[in-house]
């Protein structure tokens, strides 16, 4: 979304506040045309011929979002049974499917074989239990190198007292599991966390992955993970996916030939594809003067945009309805009970109620992490897509949030 003579316009010229007349607020948009530049802009700076994204839909799974990145060649990383079979609705074959869970159940871990996904084991009891259940099954290991790859405690699992993957320092002991129960191991993972900022952390990373890829004869990939990182403000660091696609390939290419094959290099972003894409839309309800601050209320809260209370991150955000008017000092905030910050101390066009505050980077995480806290909708989705707005997601109703109650006799 850009200004354009003095109007945020969103691309194919379509007006965000025509949306929020038509849709109501809070609104999530999304723009397809984002996705796209994202996708080619990581695709193309891979020149490794068995490239390939899986896109980790957690952070979106809009079926018509899932649709369109299969459509642009994306495998799915999924976290859940639940997100494999959405990437099963959204067209994703088998194959292009990693299941990726952290403490999954066993029984979880059966509908994802019976669903003839690529399975991704994080812990050694579990490897322990699959050469009883499911020993013709070939399985991914998600390592944990210990990197600190940077970024928010919350979001950063690579570290050593990470509840996610199998630690390096046990490769050992892996061995004698795989060995002993006669398992195929095909594919070796990690992911480190969210926001890489130095390349050369990632690099050392795959290259403890590559050493230990010399202790498994019948690989077929290996998956580094995500953590790319998108700018939030305009003075960002981002992840360098140029530098990075330049010389992750080179490297891997390198180890291809010591290893003598050459297996697929897989990478499973969610936020870089989807994050820029995506913008929450909401009404200003009252600006409140107290005696420390000037607030902007919206008709919206930490229940539907959760992450700035969650991990605090940054969200751009602006007055849609009147750019150009003189910008003051707010805290904007949600109409939620708690406390439920979206921003303190912004410099923000001058608003009155009624105006449409407009959130940045809400494509990843925002929907998806939305709740029906104090019993209020989840929100509508838009995806402008070929320069049409469509809606891909209704406003819940009234009905939906008792749908699956039950009522108790004499109550
Ligand atoms: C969440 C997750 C990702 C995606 O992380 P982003 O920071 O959104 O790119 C990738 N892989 C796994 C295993 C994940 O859990």
């Amino acid at each position: 979304m850009e200004l354009v003579n003095n109007k945020y316009v969103m691309s194919g010229g379509i007006d965000p506040l025509e949306l929020c007349k038509t849709y109501g607020t809070p609104l999530y948009v999304y723009d397809a045309s984002v996705i796209e530049r994202q996708y080619k802009r990581l695709a193309g700076a891979f020149d490794y011929p068995k490239f390939k994204i899986h896109y980790a839909c957690k952070a979106l799974t809009n079926l018509n979002v899932m649709r369109l990145l299969r459509q642009l060649g994306a495998g799915a990383d999924c976290v859940s049974v639940q997100e494999v079979q959405l990437s099963l609705m959204a067209g994703y074959k088998p194959d292009d499917i990693i299941y990726t869970p952290n403490f999954a159940s066993v029984e979880e871990f059966g509908e994802a074989v019976k669903l003839g996904v690529r399975i991704n084991i994080d812990a050694i009891p579990m490897l322990e239990n699959w050469g009883l259940q499911h020993k013709d099954v070939p399985v991914c290991l998600r390592i944990n190198p210990h990197l600190m790859a940077g970024g928010n405690e919350k979001i950063s699992v690579g570290h050593i007292d990470s509840k996610f993957g199998i630690s390096i320092h046990q490769l050992p002991h892996v061995l004698r599991v795989v060995e002993n129960q006669g398992l195929r191991v095909e594919g070796l993972h990690m992911h480190t966390g969210s926001d890489i900022l130095d390349v050369d952390i990632f690099l050392r990373g795959a290259d403890i992955l590559f050493e230990a890829a010399r202790k498994f004869p019948d690989l077929q990939y290996i998956d580094l993970g995500s953590g790319f990182k998108v700018p939030y403000k305009p003075d960002d660091i981002e992840t360098d996916v140029e530098e990075l696609g330049e010389k992750l390939s080179a490297r891997f290419a390198e180890f291809c030939k010591e290893y003598g094959r050459e297996l697929e290099l897989i990478v499973e972003p969610g936020k870089f594809l989807v994050s820029e894409s995506g913008y929450l839309f909401a009404r200003c309800s009252l600006v409140k003067q107290t005696t420390s601050t000037t607030f902007i209320g919206l008709d919206t809260g930490l229940n539907h945009l959760i992450r700035p209370m969650f991990y605090g991150s940054y969200h751009k955000i602006v007055n849609v309805t009147e750019p150009t008017f003189k910008p003051r000092i707010y805290t904007v905030v949600g109409n939620i009970c708690e406390t439920d910050t979206f921003g303190s101390d912004r410099r923000i066009a001058e608003a009155v109620e009624g105006d449409i505050i407009g959130f940045y980077n809400a494509g990843a995480y925002g929907w998806m992490m939305a709740s029906n806290y104090n019993s209020r909708f989840r929100p509508a989705e838009v995806l402008i897509y070929k320069g049409k707005a469509h809606l891909i997601r209704k406003r819940e109703t009234i009905e939906d949030l008792v749908r699956n109650q039950v009522a108790v006799e004499g109550l």
